[in-house]
């Protein structure tokens, strides 16, 4: 799972990344400049437009696009999930080379792939990338003859099930048998268990 952390007047708000492809936008607010993650900016067409994430050919042929100034993109980083670039949620920065910052260095060539906890700096403002597992309840499709660690009976295909996100090994979760929610941590590694679909980190943490 991948997040976007901005600061609102209550805080640090969470943006959850889904998709393909999101744009980091300025958006004018009382008082001032501000940040915004956004499916798509108006008036604009998709880039990538499969659903499916972006192949690195496409990321670079983007970022190059960018380099050669052949746009109107100033006020704007695109955010693209990308398998290629590692991970099965990965995603990477492209915006105007030397336009934005990841981690507090400036990034001249427009693309950055992001890991971990990145701060990035944009038009004077900043915002957090984080790409922590957050447990979410999906249909089970593993090995046939996997064992559920809490009630030590089998899952089966499609069942409801959360996978611990450290030692990712899954558990029931569903109504009459929520395994995973049953204790407060996962019985191989010891993770708290969580369903609040909120990442733990904060950017206050850092
Ligand atoms: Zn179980
Ligand atoms: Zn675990």
């Amino acid at each position: 799972m991948a997040f976007i952390f901005m600061q609102d007047s209550d805080g640090w708000g969470t943006y959850r990344l889904v998709g393909d492809e999101m744009y980091l936008v300025l958006r004018g607010e009382d008082g001032g400049l501000g940040l915004q993650v956004t499916p798509k900016p108006p008036n604009q067409t998709k880039r990538n437009d499969t659903g499916k994430p972006w192949p690195a050919r496409l990321v670079r042929r983007r970022a190059r696009e960018l380099q050669r100034g052949s746009n109107s993109d100033k006020s704007q980083l695109l955010l693209v999930a990308s398998q290629e670039f590692g991970g099965a949620d990965s995603w990477a920065l492209i915006g105007k080379p030397a336009s934005f910052s990841a981690s507090g260095l400036r990034c001249d060539t427009g693309l950055h792939v992001l890991h971990g906890h990145v701060e990035i700096g944009f038009e004077g403002l900043r915002c957090f990338f984080s790409d922590e597992a957050v447990a979410e309840v999906v249909d089970f499709d593993g090995d046939h003859g996997a064992v559920c660690p809490r009630c030590k009976s089998g899952i089966e295909r499609g069942q409801k099930c959360v996978a611990c996100v450290h030692c990712r090994i899954s558990y029931h979760q569903s109504e009459d048998r929520s395994c995973y929610g049953y204790g407060p941590t996962c019985v191989t590694c010891g993770v708290k268990t969580s369903l609040g679909g909120d990442p733990e980190w904060s950017p206050e943490d850092d």
